[in-house]
């Protein structure tokens, strides 16, 4: 697929290079459009056109980036199987309203010699980032990277990697990014799995296996506003995870929505409740909103 072309069958203009993207850009913003741009791995799935619906409703234009990031993948992990589904996803891009897709290849995002990342501070140190430490960096490396190429007015992420969401809206205050990083809330099968391009490793057995992760932090969630202690609610959840057979539980923890501390008893806070489990192949990751207790 050539650079600028638009595919018959997707009528979404697809650009492959960062000149090509800029220029796109720049014509639209010297045309007074606003821009969005809604960063995927691909394999798109109703969690990510949510955020083109929540992009569309936040900017003018819609430019969705679909990039297999090795760089938040460390070895023995699933870079090579990743589901790859390109001609679909354009498709569904242009179904959802996008207006142009950006699909760089690897070369084009770290050349020869590319050696500078994003470090990521005390947001990164809690739950994905204790199992997999070298993650938001590369997260937060190919999101600069991404801003600085499209120069975007928002941006939006799925609630869903909360902690991602936190980060990159950190990362664009700390790095004066001028962005605005907009979170959009997680999209559900009808038996409450958390959508994921992942969900593809499962079998049927385990796809139903899967369900329990929600059921578990939704348990915890609702137990901790109706005033259960926090450590309680959450031996409880993951005891029904472990009864469900997920027993390869990363973390299960309740922390505060704005900064990530652990939550203490007592807390009426906003806060959430994070789960990190695998089942089969997948590792999945979902969270759960505890609502802020009135003092009265
Ligand atoms: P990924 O392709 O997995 O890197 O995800 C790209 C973006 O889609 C991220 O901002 C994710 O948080 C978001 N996303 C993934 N799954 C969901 C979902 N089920 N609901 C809402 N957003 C999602």
């Amino acid at each position: 697929m050539s650079t600028q072309q638009k595919t018959a069958e997707t009528a979404i203009p697809v650009d492959q290079t960062k000149a090509a993207i800029r220029t796109r850009l720049a014509d639209l913003r010297s045309a007074g459009a606003s821009i969005a741009l809604v960063p995927t791995m691909g394999a798109l799935h109703e969690g990510h056109l949510s955020l083109v619906s929540v992009a569309l409703a936040n900017a003018d234009r819609v430019v969705a980036s679909i990039f297999v990031n090795p760089k938040q993948f460390a070895p023995g992990e699933d870079l090579d199987r990743y589901p790859r589904t390109l001609h679909a996803d354009l498709q569904r891009l242009a179904e959802a309203g996008a207006h142009a897709a950006f699909i760089p290849a690897t070369e084009q995002m770290y050349p020869d010699g590319f050696q500078t990342s994003v470090e990521v501070g005390e947001l990164a140190a809690p739950l994905c980032g204790r199992s997999r430490p070298h993650f938001f960096g590369g997260v937060a490396t190919v999101v600069a990277k991404l801003f600085t190429q499209t120069r975007p007015d928002v941006a939006v992420f799925g609630e869903k990697d909360y902690q991602q969401l936190l980060i990159i809206r950190r990362m664009a205050r700390d790095l004066d990014l001028d962005v605005e990083v907009i979170g959009a809330p997680i999209i559900r099968h009808e038996d409450g799995l958390a959508m994921s391009s992942r969900n593809a490793y499962l079998s049927a057995e385990e796809r139903a296996r899967a369900s329990v992760l929600s059921r578990a932090i939704r348990q915890a969630a609702e137990a901790i506003e109706a005033g259960a202690k926090p450590a309680a609610a959450l031996e409880d959840a993951k005891g029904m995870l472990r009864a469900a057979g997920v027993a390869d539980i990363d973390y299960l923890e309740a922390r505060r929505s704005d900064d990530l501390a652990a939550l203490a008893d007592g807390d009426g806070v906003e806060a959430r409740v994070f789960v990190a489990a695998h089942v089969g192949g997948a590792r999945l990751i979902d969270n759960w909103p505890v609502r802020a207790r009135s003092k009265s």
